[in-house]
C-alpha cells in the first residue's frame, strides 16, 4: 500500500501519509479538515504532492 503526501487546496497545509488508495483519492485535511479529492493520484508515483480540488468544485462537477 502506497502512501502520498498531499497539499490541501484549502489552506496548504501538506498532509503526511495518506492511503488514497483506501478512500479513492479522498482525504481530509488534518489541519481544516477540508474534504478533497484527487483525481489522479494514481500518476502520482515520483511527484510527493498530489493536486486536489476542494469537495465543493467536486460536489459541483458531478451534480
Ligand atoms: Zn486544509
Amino acid at each position: 500500500m502506497k502512501t502520498y503526501d498531499v497539499k490541501c487546496p484549502i489552506c496548504g497545509h501538506v498532509n503526511h501519509n495518506l492511503f488514497l488508495e483506501e478512500t479513492d483519492g479522498w482525504m481530509e485535511c488534518e489541519k481544516c479538515r477540508s474534504m478533497a479529492r484527487s483525481e489522479n493520484f494514481g500518476e502520482m508515483i515520483r511527484l510527493p504532492i498530489v493536486k486536489l480540488k476542494p469537495y465543493s468544485e467536486y460536489k459541483a462537477a458531478h451534480a
